[in-house]
């Protein structure tokens, strides 16, 4: 079992007008072990996606307290690409594209930048697996053919995004509003992708605003984050209490005036 440990984090952000930092983050405290399904629910601008990015390792989020670590070790200290050999992986809300790098050389690397340098993933054995998950997210082959994202409609990244996922097997998978912008069938697919992944060496962090998400990936415990916290954590009742109530009722009941 692997543990990602989040603890007292604050985070600035500095604006680009006035150079002033912001904090965004005022204190969050979240442990999730590989084998559970967790969800962060919240309303836009409360750093739902300032948490994910700073567990990544976004350089543009300042941590000033608290920390972030796999199995006790801190990753605050390494690089975008140590934290993902660690067995981090995030699918990002806006994926970028990338001119010039075709979607399988990416992830052949993605894969091989996880195993030891002097055994690299057979050509068969990786192909063999990239055909078996883009049968799963019912994506033709021509997609890995293409430039990273590139030219992709918002649904083919978010498959795109669940295919990587699948191929690089992380031990802890960032999700952050894979939902959003997707069909009733798109978001089947993407939840048979990452239901296709769950098991006890694997853990989830889906970031979204609808309960939707959650009625084919089911979490195991639900957080609210509100005004750069987590304010409330449950099970999935608390979705549907939020899917019928809204934030304000929560708001209320917890007597935040944000
Ligand atoms: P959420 O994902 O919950 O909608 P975000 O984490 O994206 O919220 O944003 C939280 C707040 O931080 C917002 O006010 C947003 O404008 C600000 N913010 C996020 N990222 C940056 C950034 N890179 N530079 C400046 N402000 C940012
Ligand atoms: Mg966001
Ligand atoms: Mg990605």
């Amino acid at each position: 079992m692997a543990t990602l440990q989040v603890t007292d984090l604050h985070v600035s952000v500095t604006d680009d007008e006035t150079q002033e930092a912001r904090e965004i983050l005022k204190g969050v405290n979240l442990t999730m072990n590989t084998g559970e399904t967790h969800a962060i629910m919240g309303p836009n601008g409360t750093g739902k996606s300032t948490l994910s990015e700073t567990i990544m390792g976004n350089p543009a989020y300042q941590v000033t307290q608290g920390d972030v670590t796999l199995d006790g070790e801190s990753l605050l200290t390494k690089p975008v690409d140590e934290r993902a050999r660690a067995g981090v992986f995030l699918a990002m809300q806006y994926p970028a594209e990338i001119k010039g790098v075709t979607n399988v050389e990416f992830m052949r690397a993605a894969v091989n930048a996880g195993r030891p340098a002097d055994d690299p993933i057979s050509i068969r054995a990786f192909l063999k697996e990239l055909d078996h998950n883009l049968d799963i997210l019912n994506m033709s082959d021509d997609m890995t053919e293409r430039y990273l994202n590139e030219g992709f409609s918002g649904g083919e990244k978010k498959r795109n995004e669940i295919l990587q996922l699948m191929m690089i097997k992380p031990k802890f998978a960032i999700l952050d509003e894979i939902d959003s912008g997707l069909d009733i069938d798109a978001l089947q697919v993407v939840a048979k992708g990452v239901n296709a992944m769950a098991g006890p060496d694997f853990g989830t962090l889906m970031i979204t605003h609808y309960q939707r998400l959650l009625n084919y990936i089911h979490p195991d415990q639900v957080h609210v984050m509100m005004d750069g916290r987590i304010v409330k954590t449950g099970d999935f009742t608390l979705a549907e209490k939020l899917e019928a109530e809204g934030y304000a009722g929560l708001r209320d009941e917890l007597g935040l005036n944000v």
